[in-house]
């Protein structure tokens, strides 16, 4: 598990690499996407780090999006969900994505699973000439409070 000092150095550099500067409010929208259980909402991000502003964050997510820190999940509704990118974490993972309520879900799969994936996909990939391939696997259905 990397630590939160960790996260901030990749942060960083990433940000550096894209000609961005690591500010004060990116370094708490950072922290609150790395503190958080699940992905959040913009909404989320303010209400962990109440002194951000909700349009300097809206701005400053899609700034971290451009340098490689932040990834958006897309959901049905309007509300998208973010985390920091795999790339910062060094952690893989896949999503449950709710269609109602558009709450996202961390999930793991089991190594052995991963690993015959990654095969898979590997095989797909280079059949296409595909180079760097990684992927993002999404399970999409209804949440426990939105299921009939
Ligand atoms: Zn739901
Ligand atoms: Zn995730
Ligand atoms: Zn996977």
């Amino acid at each position: 598990m990397i630590s939160l000092s960790e996260v901030h150095d990749v942060a960083l550099r990433f940000l550096g690499s894209h000609d961005q500067r690591y500010t004060a409010n990116r370094r708490l929208i950072v922290q609150a996407l790395a503190m958080a259980d699940a992905p959040l909402t913009i909404d989320g991000v303010t209400e962990t780090e109440p002194m951000l502003a909700l349009s300097s964050t809206y701005r400053n997510l899609a700034v971290l999006e451009e340098a490689g820190v932040v990834h958006r999940i897309v959901t049905s509704d309007d509300h998208a969900r973010f985390e920091l990118t795999e790339d910062v974490t060094g952690a893989h993972h896949h999503h449950l994505v709710c269609t109602d309520c558009g709450l996202v879900l961390d999930v793991t799969l089991p190594d052995e699973l991963e690993d015959l994936l990654h095969q898979s996909l590997e095989a797909a990939a280079k059949e296409n000439s595909f180079a760097g391939a990684h992927h993002r696997i999404d399970l999409i259905g209804l949440c426990q409070s939105c299921k009939p």
